[in-house]
């Protein structure tokens, strides 16, 4: 197993971030000051109640949508700074992303999907990298599979060798199981397990799920548009339990996040 460095320069990196939907009264202060870091070789899941800012940190912290204030840093470059082109080409060469509707080309095959992103770079198919991926997601019999001959648990696997195939140095997952049954889910994040654990990839996952944040090395709570703390080897039980104290004190849970 990878243990993530502590003291490495973090993957990701928000300080002071604040994002506010809409102006006067109608304003939403959907984040409300975030400092947070997300460290290389670790898989973090942010968790949070609904509407507490889970997803607007997401799209925030890999550049899908602007800031109000703050920053965010992946590795060395400021996000925050780039226009629209710089952010398009920063997406497709060092980030990777796995959603819940798994977004897969239907008239394509699985191993055509997990291609595409290097030919939308231009990038040469790494085979080694390629059948490491394969091998490690369990898709080898599968590869000639277009979507809808797939399980969900499958096509989500596609994604993910898709989301990991551009060596991105971050992979965003937004409630990855959140279209499928326990199973598959649990397959799922087993194999995002595996792909930070074996393939040393960094993962950020946003679910609402404690039994699926259990499966990441770290949780980072959300409440109100704030960090409202973090529990580090998590279990479903100490998930739970950090959700109910948010709402009942909504107070840190286990100290400061860096
Ligand atoms: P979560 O992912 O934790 O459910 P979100 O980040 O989606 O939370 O939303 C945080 C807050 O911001 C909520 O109050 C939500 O209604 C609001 N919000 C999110 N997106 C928008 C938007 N595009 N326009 C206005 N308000 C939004």
């Amino acid at each position: 197993m990878t243990t993530p460095d502590a003291t490495a320069s973090p993957a990701v990196r928000a300080r002071g971030l604040t994002k506010v939907y809409g102006e006067g009264a109608a304003a939403v202060h959907a984040l409300a000051g975030v400092d947070v870091d997300f460290h290389a070789g670790a898989f973090t899941a942010i968790m949070g109640p609904s509407g507490s800012g889970k997803s607007t940190l997401m799209h925030l912290l890999a550049g899908l949508d602007t800031v109000t204030s703050g920053t965010v840093h992946l590795g060395d470059t400021e996000l925050t700074k780039l226009d629209d082109d710089a952010l398009t080409l920063l997406r497709r060469h060092r980030i990777g992303f796995v959603f819940q509707s798994f977004n897969l080309l239907p008239m394509f095959t699985a191993e055509q999907n997990i291609l595409l992103p290097l030919e939308l770079a231009g990038h040469k198919v790494d085979r080694e990298w390629f059948d490491t991926l394969v091998e490690t997601l369990a898709l080898r019999e599968r590869l000639d599979h277009r979507p809808s001959e797939l399980s969900g648990g499958q096509q989500q696997r596609v994604a993910i060798a898709r989301a990991l195939i551009a060596r991105p140095e971050v992979v965003f997952a937004d409630e990855p199981t959140g279209n499928l049954d326990s199973r598959s889910g649990a397959e799922v994040l087993s194999f995002l397990r595996r792909s930070v654990r074996e393939l040393g990839r960094t993962v950020i996952m946003v679910t609402h799920d404690p039994a699926a944040a259990a499966y990441a090395d770290r949780v980072v709570l959300i409440a109100d548009g704030r960090i409202a703390g973090q529990i580090d080897d998590p279990t479903p039980e100490s998930v739970l339990a950090g959700l109910d104290a948010l709402r009942s004190l909504e107070t840190p849970v286990q100290g400061p996040v860096r």
